[in-house]
């Protein structure tokens, strides 16, 4: 359990460093809660929990921020503003 919690804020702070190298807010609408962005690269790694490490090991690529907002309404097909 102790370690379970110890690796949740391990990823925490890994995916908080991460969407401050892009900008710290979802690239739709301006979404800068931390806990709902996402990351949209063109390249994924294998394993997802690999992807914060993974952006900084190759040098933080292009990418765009996301949030589970704009994931689910399609607005990074669409690219539609949200009106907030
Ligand atoms: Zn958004």
């Amino acid at each position: 359990m102790e370690k379970n919690l110890y690796q949740r804020e391990y990823q925490r702070k890994r995916k908080q460093e991460a969407i401050k190298q892009y900008g710290g807010k979802c690239h739709y609408c301006g979404e800068n809660r931390w806990e709902l962005l996402n990351f949209q690269t063109k390249e994924k790694p294998e394993n997802k929990i690999q992807m914060y490490n993974w952006l900084k090991k190759k040098g933080w690529p292009k990418a765009k921020l996301i949030c589970q907002n704009c994931n689910r309404l399609g607005c990074g097909r669409k690219a539609v503003k949200l009106g907030r």
